[in-house]
């Protein structure tokens, strides 16, 4: 092999073995390769750009009751941050182009341009050529995620990691925040670095905050950014439950088991009165089922159903975008295709084809065997 990718392969992998499964897409005329799938221990999301190997973010732990995950999982300081609900996003400078991989390791030409208009990040890259930014692409206009933040009008990307791009070792916590304020990069919020015994209440504290705000959650990090867990608001569990069941036949199935188990751990953990485990049910059983009826509603109205997203950008970028989303083989349904000055403004659905066909089964008369 003439590639020198030496550092994906230990002594027991057999490199054609790995690089099988490798998907080859191109971006600007240049091919590249991704792994979609976790393979030999390699992440979910490795892209292969060249000569140039840039490690998957690695996928981290959910605690469902904090306090005794806090303890099994943490033995030194525990740094809190704020986890953000958007859509991860890795930016390396490869040949001197900044390249934004989503999390399955696509280079997306939306989030590439968008990065590049966003971050101040050349000095960042020429003192460190060899790390990656990991952040949260996040705000209300963009093609993945849909969460609204009050202080972000459009998008916003903040930082969450620096890893080495190649060996996915990650920057230690402080030296991290220390390397965004540095260099003018937005980070997640910090909460500060507490010790295991004191993070079990500064991360109660902090959660009740977020869900009174509509916030995701937290991510407890080990000071040396190698140990992460998750733990997340009830607020997103619903918001979660509402936008699967918008969309019943696509995700439904997928998101209620473990949003309706994370409820239960949680009401528990937080020794609930009956009455606000009642309140609890009534929230829960309405983010399922209003957005269920309304989405049937749609269809029998001959609407269209599906993810709907507004981007906005110069026009080569947002059209760059829908063919890159056409060519991986999905259905978009343009409801909005206007111009604000020098930009091209698109809101549309992504078609969720199994809702829409199977509820139109069902009007139409179509049977179940259950
Ligand atoms: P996976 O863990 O495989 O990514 P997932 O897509 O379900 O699964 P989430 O439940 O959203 O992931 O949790 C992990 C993701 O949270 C990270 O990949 C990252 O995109 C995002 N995230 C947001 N804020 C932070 C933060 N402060 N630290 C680390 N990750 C964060
Ligand atoms: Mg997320």
């Amino acid at each position: 092999m003439s590639r020198d990718w030496g550092s994906l392969f230990d002594v027991d992998t057999d490199p054609e073995d790995l690089l099988e499964h490798f998907d080859t897409e191109w971006f600007r005329g240049q091919r590249y390769r991704h792994l979609s799938d976790e393979r030999h221990g390699i992440e979910r999301g490795t892209a292969l750009v060249g000569d140039v190997v840039v490690r998957g973010y690695p996928s981290m732990p959910r605690a469902l009751v904090l306090e005794p995950a806090i303890r099994e999982t943490f033995d030194g300081p525990v740094a809190i941050e704020e986890k953000l609900n958007g859509y991860n996003v890795r930016v390396a400078r490869i040949d001197g182009d900044l390249l934004a991989f989503t999390r399955s390791g696509f280079v997306c030409p939306y989030t590439t341009r968008k990065v590049e208009a966003l971050l101040d990040a050349e000095t960042f890259f020429d003192d460190h050529p060899e790390h990656m930014l990991c952040g949260e692409l996040v705000g209300p206009e963009n093609p993945y995620t849909d969460h609204d933040y009050s202080e972000i009008e459009e998008v916003g990307f903040y930082v969450f990691g620096i890893r080495h791009r190649e060996s996915g070792t990650p920057m230690g916590v402080e030296r991290r925040l220390d390397r965004c304020a540095t260099y003018g990069l937005d980070s997640v919020g910090h909460y500060g670095t507490f010790t295991p015994t004191a993070a079990v209440d500064a991360a109660r504290e902090r959660i009740d905050d977020l869900n009174a705000r509509g916030r995701e959650g937290v991510v407890l990090k080990s000071t040396d950014g190698e140990t992460a867990l998750k733990y997340t608001t009830s607020a997103i569990h619903r918001a979660d439950l509402e936008h699967a069941f918008e969309l019943p036949f696509d995700y439904g199935r997928d998101f209620v088991f473990t949003r309706v188990m994370r409820e239960a751990f949680q009401a528990v953990e937080r020794g609930e009165s009956p009455a606000a485990v009642d309140e609890r049910a009534r929230e829960l059983g309405e983010a399922i089922l209003q957005p269920a009826v309304e989405t049937i509603r749609a269809v029998d109205a001959g609407e269209p159903v599906g993810e709907t997203h507004t981007v906005r950008g110069d026009p080569k970028t947002i059209s760059d975008l829908l063919s890159y989303f056409r060519d991986q083989g999905l259905e978009l349904h343009v409801e909005r295709d206007e111009t604000d000055g020098e930009q091209r403004v698109v809101t549309f659905t992504k078609v969720a084809q199994s809702t829409r066909d199977k509820t139109r089964y069902y009007l139409g008369g179509g049977t179940i065997d259950e």
